[in-house]
């Protein structure tokens, strides 16, 4: 079969002939119709993550119909179409057992430490298939697995109830998401911070209330908007310093900040003022469980999650056009987001 692979760090992805997988008999084959390139995959080609092989073939966000299936597979069955949870885990560690996969002892990451789904097939536990409605198309169905998947964990890490307020920090792919699954969880008003103009003017379409950041002062803003009070859970979508250090400041009594963007430098934060003299919480939110995926399908069956718009770009398993996509992730010329279609 055909999958486009990296070979060697800071290389272009290159066309190989590789054998089909091999399955187990926990695991099923899929024929992948639909592979999302996210910006992850620039950074492993660029040799920001250590992989797990190389040769090796990238690709996360993963929809497809079901091939074959293993021995003692009861789950799925073959011909059904499926999207797939992009971290293979134990099932039977510490972790796993308490329903915390992410922190498995030994979780795998499609795509980065075994052959992910930029190919024709891709062989994966059966656990780890979750059942895409025909409403859903292959494309949109990828893309869920990866950027709304990690929002809705955020979101419930930040314990939204409803009624509440919420800050979103970056209108990306996170956090267009975000917004959407916010107003889901009853979320009453959400501000939408950005300095780009299009993301703004998209969130407010989306019903976010924009906050343009390269013009005004983000929490001022969200404290004026909010009778003084500030909102109930701020999540970060960006990772720098001063976002996440805003995304703190403009919390009300007893608000939640959720840290999602990757940010290596710390933060100066006033201990007192702003966490616990006002009962505040940091919390840290790290990439989805399998166990969120069901609900996110639902949602996006539904409308409630609108997938129509985020998919701009469909393209051919080819080398060439893959990499140009990467190179535009890579130097954050291009917005597209684009899905490979095998
Ligand atoms: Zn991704
Ligand atoms: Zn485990």
């Amino acid at each position: 079969m055909k999958a486009i692979r990296l070979i060697q760090f800071r290389k272009p992805l290159e066309l190989q002939e590789i054998p089909m997988p091999e399955f187990g008999e926990k695991d099923i084959l899929v024929h992948v119709r639909a592979a999302g390139i996210c910006h992850s995959d620039a950074h492993y080609r660029a040799g920001r993550s250590a992989m797990g092989f190389m040769p090796i073939t990238l690709g996360h966000e993963v929809a497809g119909v079901v091939e074959k299936i293993g021995s003692q597979v009861t789950n799925v069955k073959a011909g059904e179409r499926v999207c797939l949870h992009y971290n293979i885990s134990c099932g039977d560690c510490y972790y796993c057992s308490t329903g915390n996969e992410q922190f498995c002892n030994t979780v795998k990451m499609l795509g980065h430490h075994v052959d992910g789904g930029y190919a024709e097939y891709i062989a994966i536990p059966a656990r780890n298939a979750i059942p895409l409605p025909d409403e859903i198309p292959f494309e949109a169905g990828a893309t869920l697995m990866c950027a709304s998947a990690t929002a809705l964990h955020a979101l419930g890490k930040g314990r939204i109830k409803a009624g509440e307020t919420v800050a979103v920090f970056g209108v990306g792919g996170l956090g267009l998401s975000a917004i959407q699954l916010a107003r889901a969880m009853g979320a009453v008003e959400v501000y939408a911070v950005d300095i780009k103009q299009d993301k703004l003017e998209l969130a407010s379409e989306y019903d976010a209330i924009p906050i343009d950041a390269s013009r005004i002062n983000p929490v001022e803003e969200i404290r004026r908007l909010t009778k003084g009070r500030g909102v109930n859970v701020s999540v970060e979508m960006i990772g720098l310093r001063k976002t996440m250090e805003q995304a703190i400041d403009c919390l009300a009594n007893l608000g939640r900040a959720v840290m999602v963007g990757l940010n290596q430098q710390p933060i100066s934060i006033n201990t007192y003022a702003q966490v616990l003299g006002k009962e505040a919480e940091i919390i840290g939110s790290n990439d989805h469980l399998v166990s969120e995926l069901p609900l996110l399908v639902e949602w996006a069956r539904k409308g409630i999650l609108d997938t129509s718009r985020v998919v701009s770009q469909v393209i051919p398993l080819d080398a060439t056009r893959i990499n140009q996509r990467l190179d535009d992730l890579e130097n954050f010329t291009n917005d597209v987001r684009a899905v490979i279609v095998p």
